[in-house]
């Protein structure tokens, strides 16, 4: 460790239990964040001060002034530029600590590229806000043995629990199955910031022990809290389910899944269709959309006015259509402006 590393870190090298060994192990640690919302900025923005060597940030999304109540590490400029969350995000992990590496990954997490976005890292966090990214995730880290640390935000109340395979419960065994139906979600029910920063502190607090090699720190426990009701529950998680598809069979039905649906509801009055297998040239596009209405495009993604809606295109093929939960009416706005 240089000097000038000794004296950024020093109030944390102070810290007993993580002392200069702990602080060496983070310097050479790699994490991957996967989802950049309220739960995810917040874990990135921590890591990167902690000084965590390396960080990936996965976001298939772009930033909105709705965000920006809760989502820590974007700004009225990001939303103004439509940036994707990913690219906004690693930009002020840059300017707060400059000697973290970062990478900013603009996708979906889907079957097809989890192994390759989520791998190697040293811990797996759970910054998304829907199950079936999660039951992805919990395969990968499953089947490859890394910890991930699951978190949950909406309204005045958050979930939260470290899983590390091998030693302690996984997703599948607390829950066999995602839950069915309609959950409650940040664009249905709302949320406080209070409570993400709170769920979010206590995934990177999770962190920083496994990044630091102390594993005896993390006491595998499900964290339900409630801040406006002022109630905290912990339920010990140590005894994993032998009959649990993913960690006690070993099948890893999400990952292996063939059946993921290539159009998804995003919760907020859009429809994301992911059809389009394969790359897709801006350029052209903005040219031609330029014709038929306002487009605002930066290199990492394309937003088109079509009142009352609004089609932000990504270079891979993705669009998220805001404006209708109507698949029929989304696939036809794709088909019509960006092709088929
Ligand atoms: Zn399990």
């Amino acid at each position: 460790m240089s000097p000038v590393e000794r004296e950024k870190y020093s109030r944390q090298i102070l810290f007993p239990p993580l002392g200069e060994t702990g602080q060496e192990m983070l310097l050479r640690a790699r994490v991957v964040i996967v989802g950049c919302g309220a739960l995810g900025s917040f874990q990135a923005a921590a890591l990167a001060r902690a000084g965590v060597g390396e960080i990936v940030v996965v976001d298939r999304d772009y930033v909105e002034p709705s965000n920006l109540q809760r989502q820590w590490l974007f700004d009225e400029a990001d939303a103004a530029e439509g940036l994707p969350k990913a690219v906004a995000a690693v930009r002020k992990l840059a300017a707060s600590n400059a000697s973290v590496r970062t990478h900013a990954v603009v996708a979906d997490l889907t079957p097809g590229n989890a192994e390759e976005l989520l791998l190697p890292a040293g811990v797996i966090l759970d910054g998304t806000d829907n199950f079936e990214t999660r039951y992805l995730i919990n395969d990968v880290a499953v089947k490859r043995g890394v910890p991930w640390i699951y978190g949950a935000a909406v309204g005045s109340h958050g979930v939260t629990m470290p899983i590390l395979p091998g030693r302690s419960a996984c997703l599948a065994c607390i829950w066999p199955q995602p839950p069915s139906g309609a959950q409650p979600t940040c664009d249905t029910a709302g949320i406080l910031n209070a409570v993400a920063a709170l769920v979010g502190a206590w995934q990177v607090g999770e962190a920083l022990k496994i990044l630091a090699g102390r594993l005896e720190a993390v006491e595998p426990r499900l964290v339900s809290v409630d801040i406006w009701k002022n109630t905290f529950r912990s339920i010990g998680t140590s005894r994993s389910d032998p009959q649990c598809a993913a960690c006690g069979r070993r099948q890893f039905s999400h990952l292996e899944g063939e059946g993921r649906p290539r159009i998804t509801l995003c919760g907020r009055n859009s429809v994301q269709i992911h059809e389009r297998a394969r790359p897709l040239d801006l350029g052209p596009l903005r040219e031609t959309l330029g014709r038929l209405g306002e487009v605002r495009a930066n290199p990492y993604a394309l937003r088109f006015f079509c009142s009352p809606f609004e089609m932000t295109v990504f270079p891979d093929g993705r669009a998220i259509i805001k404006g209708t939960t109507d698949i029929g009416v989304a696939r036809s706005l794709y088909a019509r402006y960006v092709g088929c």
